[in-house]
């Protein structure tokens, strides 16, 4: 099931939704629409899209380019 998990940009709440399609996401606490969806399925720490993911570098994000090591 495509259960995300959101962060509120105006209030900072944390939640966790099921996603379907046509499903409006508000946040629970103060009923904001404007969220940052956090990649929780992944194990990754932190919802940045930084170039400091391991095995990455940035311009391929899988470690198989010619600028990656
Ligand atoms: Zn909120």
């Amino acid at each position: 099931m495509p259960l995300r998990e959101f962060q509120c940009i105006n209030c900072g709440e944390k939640f966790e939704e099921l996603v379907r399609n046509g499903t409006k996401v508000v946040c629970p606490k103060c009923n904001s629409q404007e969220l940052e969806s956090l990649i929780s399925s992944f194990g990754f720490k932190g919802s940045t899209k930084s170039s400091a993911m391991q095995g990455g570098c940035g311009t391929c994000a899988g470690g198989h380019c010619s600028t990656c090591h």
